[in-house]
C-alpha cells in the first residue's frame, strides 16, 4: 500500500499518513468527475452562484480551522494562513458575482443573419498545485472553474494533503452536488495516466520550471489545453527618487512575506548605486525586527520553510553566491527547516542568488546607474512574473514599465494578485493567465454560431 505522511517543518513531527489512491480508484473518481459536468453545466448561473458565496461563507465561518492544518503542514505564520483563507473567499465573491457577465455571448457583426461567440465548459480539469499557498493556489482555479460549468480535481502537493482534503471539505460544506470537486491524493508518478485519460480535457499546473515542462509535454502528446504559473525572480526597482521609507516597507513584505516562498516574491533588489549604502542600511533594520519562531504563534512573521531540503537548497545558492563575492549583511544560518531572514549585497549578475530562483528569506541587492542598467539587469531574468518600480516620478515610471519583460509591473507596490487581475507570467514563469476575466476564459470553448 502506498502512503504519503505529512510532517510538521517545525517542529518535526509526523502529522498523518495518507493512504494514496489507487490506479482504479483514481478512475473511478475521474469518471463520477465527468458524469457530473453533463449535470453541473445545465445548472444556472444563478445556483453557481448561491454555492460559490457559501463556499466563501464557510471559509470565513471555519478559517481558524483551515489555517491552523496549513501552518502545521507547511509552516507558514498562523496569521498569514488566516490572511489566506479569507482571500479564497474573496475570489470566490468575485467569480460568484461576475462569471455571468464574463461568460456573456459575444455578438459579432458578419453577414449572417446572426453570428456570435457562445462560451462552454470543457469539462474536467487537473488542477496539480504547489504547498506555498496550499488554499489559494487552489481557490484561483476552483472559483472561475466551477463557476463557468466546469468539474475541477486536484493533485495536490505531497506535503500538503491535509489541506487538500479541507479544500474538498469546503465546497462539500457549501453544498456542492457530489464529484463537482475532488481530490486524488497522489505522486506525480500518476500525472501521466490522469493526464491521457480521455475523460480530463485540460490541465494547469503551479509550480516548478520542471514539473510543468514536463505536464505540459504530456498535455501537448495528449492534445490537451494546458495554463503553467511556474517561478519567478522578481527584481524590486529602486530609483533615486523613490520614498525611501515606504519603499523599505513594501520591499520587506515583499521578499519576506510567507518565508520568502512566493513566485511573486521581489527576490533581485536593484538600486541606484546612489542610495545603497543608506537604503540598505535602513533595509537591515527593518529585517532584524521581523519576528521568527513557532508559526503557530500569532506574532510570528518568519516561519520556517515547508521542508528541510527546500532550506538547504537556499542555503547552497547562498553559499555558492558569497563564495563568489557576495556579502551578507544580515543573516545567512540555517536551522532545520528555518532560514533566517537574510540580505547579500555586492551581487553580481552571475551568482545563483541572481540568476536563479531563491525560494526563501534571502534578498540580493545589486546596483545600477541608469534606469536602463536597471531594465536590462531585470530582463536577464530567465522568468518573467512582475517587476516592482519605486520612484516618485509616475510618468516615467510609466513608460518604464513597458521595457520590462514581465506578466505584471507594480508602480510603487509590491506584486500581488488580485481577482480582479490578470496574474501570469512569460519567458519560464509560465503561460495562460489566471483570475479575472481572462483567467476565467481559459478552460472555456468558445464556440461559433453562424446563423443565416
Ligand atoms: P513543484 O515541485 O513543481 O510541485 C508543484 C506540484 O507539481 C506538486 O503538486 C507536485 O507534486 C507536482 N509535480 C512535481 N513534479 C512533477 C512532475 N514531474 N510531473 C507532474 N507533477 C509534478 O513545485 P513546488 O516546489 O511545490 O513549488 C514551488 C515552485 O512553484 C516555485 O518554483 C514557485 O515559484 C512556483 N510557484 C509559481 C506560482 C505562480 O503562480 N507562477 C505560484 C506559486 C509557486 P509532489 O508534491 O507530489 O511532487
Amino acid at each position: 500500500m502506498s502512503t504519503t505522511t505529512s510532517k510538521n517543518p517545525y517542529t518535526g513531527k509526523e502529522i498523518e499518513r495518507y493512504k494514496n489512491h489507487t490506479k482504479a480508484e483514481v478512475s473511478e473518481i475521474i469518471d463520477k468527475a465527468d458524469k457530473r459536468f453533463y449535470s453541473w453545466r445545465e445548472t444556472s448561473f444563478s445556483e453557481r452562484k448561491k454555492l460559490m458565496l457559501a463556499a466563501a461563507a464557510e471559509l470565513k465561518k471555519n478559517k481558524q480551522e483551515y489555517a491552523e492544518t496549513m501552518t502545521a503542514e507547511m509552516g507558514k505564520p498562523i496569521s498569514q494562513s488566516i490572511a489566506e483563507i479569507e482571500k479564497c473567499a474573496w475570489v470566490c465573491e468575485y467569480y460568484a458575482e461576475n462569471a455571468q457577465n464574463q461568460m456573456q455571448d459575444e455578438i459579432i457583426k458578419t453577414d449572417a443573419h446572426k453570428s456570435y461567440v457562445r462560451y462552454e465548459p470543457m469539462g474536467v480539469v487537473l488542477a496539480i498545485m504547489p504547498w506555498n499557498y496550499p488554499f489559494w493556489q487552489v481557490f484561483r482555479f476552483a472559483a472561475p472553474a466551477l463557476m463557468a460549468g466546469n468539474i475541477g480535481v486536484l493533485k495536490h502537493a505531497s506535503n500538503v494533503f491535509g489541506s487538500a482534503l479541507n479544500i474538498e471539505k469546503v465546497f462539500k460544506r457549501a453544498g456542492f452536488p457530489d464529484n463537482c470537486f475532488s481530490t486524488l491524493l497522489v505522486g506525480s508518478d500518476a500525472i501521466e495516466d490522469i493526464i491521457k485519460n480521455d475523460k480530463i480535457k485540460a490541465v494547469t499546473l503551479t509550480g516548478s520550471g520542471p514539473a510543468g515542462s514536463s505536464v505540459a509535454s504530456i498535455a501537448g502528446k495528449n492534445i490537451k489545453k494546458s495554463v503553467l504559473e511556474l517561478g519567478g525572480s522578481n527584481a524590486l526597482v529602486v530609483l533615486k527618487d523613490c520614498d525611501m521609507e515606504k519603499t523599505i516597507e513594501t520591499c520587506v513584505q515583499a521578499r519576506f512575506q510567507n518565508t520568502g516562498q512566493s513566485c511573486i516574491a521581489g527576490k533581485r533588489l536593484l538600486i541606484d548605486v546612489s542610495i545603497e549604502e543608506e537604503f540598505v542600511e535602513k533595509l537591515v533594520v527593518k529585517v532584524r525586527e521581523l519576528k521568527s519562531g513557532d508559526p503557530a504563534d500569532e506574532e510570528t512573521y518568519v516561519g520556517t520553510l515547508a521542508r528541510e531540503d527546500l532550506a538547504e537548497d537556499l542555503e547552497k545558492q547562498v553559499n555558492a553566491s558569497v563564495k563568489a563575492g557576495a556579502k551578507i549583511v544580515i543573516g545567512g544560518k540555517r536551522q532545520g527547516a528555518y532560514f533566517e531572514p537574510t540580505v547579500l549585497t555586492n551581487v553580481t549578475k552571475n551568482m545563483p542568488v541572481f540568476t536563479e530562483e531563491t525560494f526563501g528569506p534571502a534578498l540580493s541587492v545589486t546596483t545600477f546607474k541608469t534606469a536602463e542598467e536597471a531594465v536590462e539587469l531585470s530582463n536577464m531574468s530567465k522568468f518573467g512574473l512582475g517587476v516592482s518600480i519605486f520612484t516618485k516620478n509616475i510618468e516615467e515610471a510609466e513608460k518604464l514599465s513597458f521595457q520590462f519583460d514581465e506578466g505584471a509591473v507594480f508602480i510603487n507596490e509590491l506584486v500581488k494578485s488580485d481577482p480582479r487581475l490578470p496574474f501570469g507570467g512569460i519567458k519560464e514563469s509560465g503561460y495562460g493567465r489566471e483570475l479575472s476575466e481572462h483567467g476565467i476564459h481559459e478552460f472555456l470553448n468558445r464556440k461559433t454560431i453562424f446563423i443565416n
